[in-house]
Order: C-alpha cells, then sequence, then structure tokens
C-alpha cells in the first residue's frame, strides 16, 4: 500500500514542471479495511484484499496541490475485473494503480490554437486532454483527423491520405520535405487506428511537433506575415544613376 509516513515524496507537479517533493496534506488511507473495500469492490459481497484511498498532497516549493488516487489489490485476477491497471510483480502482488487529478501535463497547449478554426481548436484541445491522460493511440488518431480537417478546409475532400497530401504540396501549404514528413506521421495515426498500434511517448511527441509545425505554418504565419507586409513601409526608389 502506500507510504503512510509523514516524510515528503518525489512527484511529479505541474507548476514546476519537474518531479518535487511533496508532503502528505490528507489522506482517507484510515478508511482502509476489507469491509468498506467488499462494499465497494466486490458485487457478491465477498472478502476481497483491496480498497481505494485518496491522498491530497502539496508541492513543497510551489505548494500546488494534487489529487492521487490509489487502488490496491494483490489478486491479480481481481485486479484487472475491477478495472485496476497495475503491473502484475508476483503470484499475489500486483502494482497499486495510481491517477493523479489533475493528471500530469505532458505538453503545453500552443498559444496560437485560437488562430485555428473552431472544431480543430476544439480537437486539438481533446487531444491535449487525451495525451494528459497519458493515452498513445487516441492522439495519434485525433492528430490525423486535425491533418484530415485542415486539407479538407483547404483544398477539400480528395481522394486517400497520399493524394491529399500531394495536392497540399502543389498548392504550396507544404514543402516536398515536410510532405515527407507529414505523411510518416500521419501513418501512426493509421496504424493505431486500424492495428490498435501504440507509439512510444517519444513518437507521440514527434508526430504531435511535426503536425503543429505544420498547422503553424498555414494558420498563424501566414496571416503573420501578410501583416508584416503590410505594415512594413515599401523600399524608397533608388536614386536614378549619376551618368
Ligand atoms: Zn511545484
Amino acid at each position: 500500500m502506500g507510504d503512510q509516513s509523514e516524510s515528503p515524496e518525489r512527484i511529479y507537479c505541474n507548476k514546476c514542471r519537474r518531479k518535487t517533493l511533496h508532503r502528505l496534506l490528507y489522506t482517507t488511507s484510515g478508511e482502509r479495511t476489507d469491509e468498506y473495500a467488499a462494499d465497494n469492490w466486490e458485487p457478491d459481497g465477498g472478502d476481497v484484499p483491496s480498497c481505494i484511498y485518496f491522498d491530497m498532497l502539496g508541492c513543497c516549493g510551489c505548494n500546488t496541490a494534487v489529487l492521487r488516487r490509489v487502488f490496491h489489490c494483490n489478486d491479480p485476477e481481481m485486479h484487472r475485473k475491477l478495472g485496476g491497471a497495475g503491473r502484475v510483480l508476483g503470484e499475489d502482488e500486483v502494482a497499486d494503480d495510481i491517477r493523479y487529478f489533475p493528471p500530469a501535463i505532458v505538453r503545453d497547449l500552443p498559444p496560437w490554437r485560437f488562430k485555428l478554426p473552431i472544431d480543430m481548436r476544439k480537437l486539438l484541445e481533446e487531444i491535449y486532454r487525451s495525451l494528459d491522460a497519458q493515452s498513445l493511440r487516441l492522439p495519434m488518431m485525433g492528430a490525423r483527423t486535425l491533418v484530415d480537417m485542415m486539407i479538407v478546409e483547404k483544398i477539400g475532400d480528395i481522394g486517400n491520405f497520399k493524394e491529399k497530401l500531394k495536392e497540399l504540396e502543389k498548392e504550396g501549404f507544404v514543402s516536398a520535405r515536410n510532405r515527407e514528413a507529414l505523411y510518416v506521421a500521419l501513418e501512426v495515426g493509421n496504424a493505431a487506428a486500424h492495428r490498435g498500434h501504440a507509439a512510444t511517448e517519444s513518437e507521440v511527441q514527434a508526430v504531435m511537433d511535426i503536425v503543429e509545425t505544420m498547422l503553424q505554418a498555414i494558420y498563424v504565419f501566414s496571416e503573420l506575415a501578410q501583416n508584416l507586409k503590410a505594415n512594413t513601409p515599401a523600399r524608397p526608389p533608388r536614386p536614378p544613376k549619376a551618368p
């Protein structure tokens, strides 16, 4: 079960953006009895050595609080049945299923998202919520859909993804090199949607980088460039060359 001592422990702080010492502010772990567990978890009311408790922890650096939910059950079969995601350590030992609220933020939402069409911005925000929930497949399916929405908005719904990307290049929205990178990134989303493939965390980050770079170039930089052009005084004409 969780550490019941008063000594601070090192967990991730969303504000400090790293693991920091946290002290335990409050815990419901006193309610950890088998009776409590049986009432709450075993449909037949059987004697199940499982329980759930909550800890409120505060960062020693910035005082930001986080709620931790701990699900403890050492029977691997029962652990799975009750929806736990703890790792099986041995025959009678399963790691506690620990979740944090709010979850650790893995990536900052880009501030330029408000330049996107509203549906695309909302999808991007949903992708970020699934990233924070440590999903690996959903954000990749979402990233692929996001690019699809952008293509339909810019050039219409034509052909398959490869053809759409070619059209995107032809229309000057992406370079040949970026199109290639985008295609590779979107294949990850395709594999997630159709083959249940889970990319690694760093692959997910790379795909998000590629997709966001493209969205930023199309929806943010082109407008910035136009504004700059409108506000920059034109060069004065060169004086005529002396004869
Ligand atoms: Zn902190």
